[in-house]
């Protein structure tokens, strides 16, 4: 086995181990494999071993990486940052966003997800800590933004994500999951039961999946870790 494949067995026993442990149902964790930095080897390689949902932040590297991999079955998750003038590139590549923080980039993409496509899935990001400089909405924010998605019909809602700031243990990594599961349990409605939580990373998975993520974002327990010259921005 490669080095990526036997990496990927372990996340996904830990995955498996914590939804025994906190009395999930077994499978009701998805594995996001976050591929930013990474090169489209990598991604052969975690796709060979099984994996076929990938997260990438910067959007000019995931383009160059979706064009050399098009022949592959590969679903792709933007979960970087939005620009305004990138949400065609967006629109028309990936299958879920989620990291959707406006309306106007609501409507940009509802308005560019091409007819021939399924409606783009979508998570809203939103910032359940005040020491959080990563990004996302307010609860109030969120609670405008879902008002405007029964206009959007390219759009699926699914759900929300966040990406606290790092804390040590994990009963205080509980804290922030914890808050985002209360305020989907508040959000949610007939029209939109919010069933994803994207939260839950390398370092805190397991206190993730004890308060309910549906999927969560692993890159580095995968891939190793990344250098921090080729990051930009997060
Ligand atoms: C990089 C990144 C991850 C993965 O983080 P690791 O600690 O490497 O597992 C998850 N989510 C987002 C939004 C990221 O930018």
């Amino acid at each position: 086995m490669s080095s990526i494949a036997i990496r990927l067995a372990e996340v996904d026993s830990r995955i498996r181990s914590a939804e025994q442990h906190y009395n999930r149902p077994p499978g009701s964790v998805q594995l996001l494999a976050v591929s930013k930095t990474r090169p489209a080897a990598d991604i052969r390689e975690a796709l060979a071993a099984g994996q076929h949902r990938f997260g990438e932040s910067y959007l000019q590297e995931a383009l160059e990486k979706i064009g050399q991999l098009r022949d592959l079955q590969i679903e792709w998750h933007f979960i970087g940052r939005i620009q305004s003038n990138k949400t065609r590139d967006i629109a028309e590549n990936f299958q879920w966003v989620h990291s959707l923080e406006s309306h106007k980039h609501a409507r940009r993409l509802n308005e560019q997800r091409p007819r021939k496509l399924a409606p783009l899935n979508i998570c809203l990001q939103i910032q359940v800590d005040t020491e959080d400089t990563k990004g996302g909405i307010t609860p109030d924010q969120a609670r405008n933004l879902i008002a405007e998605f029964k206009e959007l019909p390219r759009l699926r809602l699914c759900g929300l994500m966040t990406l606290p700031a790092p804390v040590q243990g994990v009963e205080n990594q509980r804290i922030a999951f914890h808050r985002l599961r209360l305020l989907r349990d508040q959000l949610k409605s007939p029209e939109s039961s919010l069933e994803t939580l994207s939260m839950g990373m390398t370092g805190d998975l397991e206190a993730a999946v004890a308060e309910g993520a549906t999927i969560v974002r692993v890159g580095t327990a995968i891939f190793g870790p990344r250098n921090p010259k080729g990051e930009h921005g997060r």
